[in-house]
């Protein structure tokens, strides 16, 4: 049964650009209009970009607004939809995309995520308000329907949108020639690096991750219980991994740290792709062995490329992978969720340990 709104709700906002910010404020319950529906938000993961707007170095608050809602992974449940909603009632489990469009031509044709004026927003890190609170507002176009048996790992279809859109974009981009990929390198073991891995081993690929836990530590089992083998950069830096592996058709860099990202370009093998999904938001710079790089991207067709956030189809995408995977590795998404914080103690959901794959702010029970 619906519960009654009363007038108020909590929510975790920041100052943006304000290093450790984040703190809990009251906001208006938002009440439904014609074409919208309110959600009650159940759970919101944290991932990397929350971290690094609470320490200043990321995000953006709504226009007229000194402060900023964050969270943009979310599982909710439809709480009110309004007269002019279809598609959704009272009680349907929903994952909210992220971005919102501006009026350029991709964002018009329904891919914000490919936006060319730069003036989309981004619910909970750019311009938007987010979904860490107990109620948001959101028309149907960006709401993605869970069936209920995702229930208790849905809130992983955000990140899993990230992996769909960078696999999607990779083999539609290797269409421009005959292309039979056996062997792939995700750098980085957090959800981004193993929700690849699950993308990639569904595609029947030979996946080999490097990231700095020891290869013991939990998400070396989850990997290696999927059929990937894991090392720790320790003993197998980045640079080098070619001469272990040879010939390396895909990689994924998911680790968000930029010298890794130029690393992994000269480990590519002939005609392979590289995607980068790591947002930096730092100012470092490195030296490069440039004409090395330069060279074998020429003498190898190697191809490098970047990829951000996820329109509805790789939502959608995503929600059948969860299925296709669950059957062949039942329970796989759950063992992601390492940590279920209250929500009084959101301080400590955005501290991020080194044990952590998922942390999850619960909202409210159910
Ligand atoms: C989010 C994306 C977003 C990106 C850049 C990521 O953490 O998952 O939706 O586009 O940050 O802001
Ligand atoms: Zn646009």
């Amino acid at each position: 049964m619906a519960k009654t709104l009363t007038a108020t709700m909590r929510a975790v906002a920041v100052t943006p650009m304000r290093a450790g910010s984040a703190r809990q404020v009251e906001l208006p319950i938002p009440t439904v209009a014609r074409d919208t529906a309110v959600m009650r938000v159940l759970e919101v993961g944290i991932d990397g970009t929350d971290t690094e707007i609470n320490m200043g170095l990321y995000g953006e608050a709504p226009p007229g607004s000194d402060f900023l809602v964050i969270g943009h992974e979310a599982l909710s449940v439809v709480e009110a939809v309004g007269e002019g909603v279809s598609g959704f009632t009272a009680g349907d489990l929903v994952v909210s995309t992220v971005r919102r469009p501006d009026d350029c031509p991709n964002c018009r044709a329904g891919e914000s995520d490919m936006c060319l004026f730069g003036r989309y927003t981004e619910r909970g890190i750019k311009g938007a308000h987010g979904y860490m609170g107990e109620y948001y507002a959101e028309t149907p176009a960006f709401m993605v329907k869970i069936p209920p048996p995702l229930r208790p790992f849905a809130v992983l279809l955000e990140p899993l949108s990230i992996v769909e859109k960078a696999t999607y974009q990779a083999w539609k981009i290797q269409e421009r020639t005959v292309w039979a990929p056996k062997r792939a390198v995700v750098l980085g073991a957090g959800p981004i690096g193993i929700l690849c891995t699950i993308l990639l081993r569904l595609r029947g690929l030979e996946v080999h991750v490097y990231a700095k836990s020891p290869p013991d530590t939990l998400p070396g089992r989850i990997l290696r219980d999927l059929g990937a083998s894991y090392e720790s950069v320790v003993d197998h830096p980045v640079t080098g991994i070619k001469d272990e592996l040879g010939q390396i058709d895909f990689m994924l860099e998911g680790t968000g740290n930029s010298t890794v990202a130029f690393e992994a370009m000269a480990e590519l093998g002939i005609n392979g792709v590289l995607c980068l999904t790591g947002v930096s938001g730092g100012t470092s710079s490195i030296e490069i062995p440039a004409d090395v790089i330069n060279l074998q991207m020429v003498l190898g067709n190697r191809l490098a490329f970047g990829s951000v956030n996820a329109n509805r189809r790789y939502f959608e995408m995503g929600v059948q992978h969860f299925q296709q995977a669950e059957r062949q590795w039942p329970g796989i998404f759950q063992r992601l969720i390492t940590r279920r914080v209250p929500f009084d103690d959101f301080m400590s959901a955005l501290d991020r340990r080194p044990e952590d794959i998922k942390t999850l702010l619960t909202i409210a029970a159910e």
